[in-house]
């Protein structure tokens, strides 16, 4: 998924940026990275890298010596989620020509392989990571490179945008430095992955300008006017503060539905509509469905269910409780590499309340449920302390299809609602007496249009024929791992 933040003409830049990735963390633990330039050099540091996931994280990556290093007027800042590229490559990337770029990027090409073929035999460029960001960024350079000889003008930084949009299948939000010339932010075509902007006064003659993956950076930053960038645009703020935007190419629009349902912070939004709202409402639609269960407490599975659960006992007239408590220290499960990972990490992430269990009718509520472990491990943690019943409540519908745009489940075997399995079927595994989904229609009905529900439904808004190569190809262990533990 990842996270990245870009900002131009702001004082202090590199410990804002360090305060707007620790915003975006949630986004990826995999590795930090950030780079800035002065008006002379490009600065980067790569975060620390090791066995011990805590390194990973944000304010472990960078010393108060590396962010005084990182000097300039303009930087990037970017959080790593592992997806189907191999290593914890740490962006942004960088080429020296034209005039220095460096890029960093959230979303997954789907037509990688090809265009890495293209690149390598045909602009003879040698890729030297397995990072889709590469391709882009090769690509783009290629492009201004051959349009700048005769000087420079934002039209051809805009041009050079609609040449990788042409070529380009996925998705990707963007945000590059060019040396001396300014900082450019796109989306693409679809707006897969989300993109914000705001500006901020900072002094009586200068503004910043800054593009994030997520309000609540940006918001947390003291930026205002804070608004999504448009499916297919893109937007150049220059060294002399004026900010240009153009509409390079759109398809229908196509908002991950995940960025809203779980993956980005309570306090962002969805295309501008609050996270918290609409996970109030996804929770409510869910109650016509349980009335006629006789409960003791609903629960949420913390953290991100917290809101639907309140709101959703509030609309049953059921206690709510934190049946479940969450190690604050815990990181996220969903983002970690690998299963074993995944499993050890809950294990150590949530505290069982005997108190609200043991004899009790209880409900869980989840936002989602992608390959049922962390559900199976949870009723498991419940039922140690015997509890009469346990139901569970999802706020979305199953997710029964692959994932090829940058959220870690591009391997159909992986996921517990794949193919024809029926509810029942997927109660029985993670062992609840009761499931209950939200329904297709109540959630098209509740996000509206405009929204990719690709994993929900099969319907893709891009042509994905050349991602299921390319999944097979990278993932090959990991399909059989799966596939020898297909339950
Ligand atoms: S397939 Fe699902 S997770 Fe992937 S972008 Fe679409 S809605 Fe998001």
């Amino acid at each position: 998924m990842c996270g990245i933040i870009g900002i131009i003409g702001a004082d202090s830049l590199s410990y804002k940026l360090f305060l707007g990735m620790q915003k975006l963390q949630d986004r990826g633990q995999d590795a930090a990275g950030m780079i800035t330039y002065n008006g002379r050099n490009f600065h980067f540091h790569r975060g620390s890298v090791g066995e011990d996931e805590s390194e990973l994280l944000v304010k472990n990556s960078f010393t108060h010596r590396d962010l005084e290093n990182l000097t300039g007027f303009m930087g990037i800042g970017h959080v790593r989620y592992p997806t189907v590229g191999a290593g914890r490559i740490a962006q942004p990337l960088y080429v020296d020509s034209p005039y220095g770029i460096a890029m960093g990027h959230n979303g997954n090409i789907v037509n990688y392989l090809q265009l890495r073929e293209n690149i390598e035999t045909k602009l003879l460029h040698k890729c030297n990571t397995d990072c889709d960001i590469e391709l882009i960024l090769h690509l783009f350079a290629h492009s201004l490179d051959r349009r700048v000889r005769d000087g420079f003008t934002v039209e051809k930084v805009f041009q050079s945008v609609d040449d990788i949009m042409s070529q380009l299948i996925g998705s990707y939000s963007v945000v590059a430095l060019i040396g001396d010339k300014g900082i450019l932010a796109f989306r693409d075509p679809n707006g897969i992955k989300p993109l914000l902007m705001g500006e901020k006064r900072e002094t009586r003659s200068r503004k910043s300008y800054a593009f994030a993956s997520e309000r609540s950076a940006l918001y947390a930053l003291g930026y205002e006017n804070i608004h999504w960038l448009k499916h297919g645009e893109a937007v150049f703020a220059d060294t002399d503060g004026n900010v240009h935007s153009r509409i390079i190419r759109q398809g229908e629009e196509a908002l991950c539905e995940f960025e809203g349902t779980y993956f980005s912070r309570p306090e962002s939004d969805f295309n501008g509509r609050p996270n918290i709202l609409l996970r109030k409402e996804l929770a409510r639609a869910l109650a016509p469905q349980l009335r006629h269960l006789d409960l003791d407490y609903v629960f949420p599975v913390p953290d991100t269910s917290n809101i639907g659960a309140l709101e959703l006992a509030r609309e049953l007239g059921v206690p709510f409780e934190f049946g479940l408590i969450r190690d604050k220290y815990a990181t996220r499960t969903f983002i970690m590499p690998l299963q074993e990972y995944r499993e050890l990490a809950l294990e150590l992430k949530l505290i069982p309340i005997r108190e609200f269990i043991e004899g009790k009718k209880i409900l869980l509520v989840e936002d989602s449920i992608v390959r049922g472990t962390t559900s199976s491990k949870v009723v498991s943690m419940i039922r140690a302390f015997n509890p009469k019943k346990v139901y569970m409540a999802v706020y979305s519908p199953p997710r029964r299809f692959p994932c090829f745009y940058g959220i870690d489940f591009p391997v159909e075997e992986e996921l517990i609602a794949r193919g024809d399995i029926s509810i029942d079927q997927i109660a029985e595994r993670i062992g609840v007496d009761g499931l209950f989904f939200q329904k297709i229609e109540d959630h098209k009905r509740i996000y509206g249009v405009g929204v990719c529900m690709a994993c929900l439904t099969g319907e893709y808004p891009t042509d994905v024929s050349a991602a299921r190569e390319f999944v097979e190809q990278r993932m090959a262990d990991r399909i059989t791992k799966a596939r020898g533990h297909a339950i």
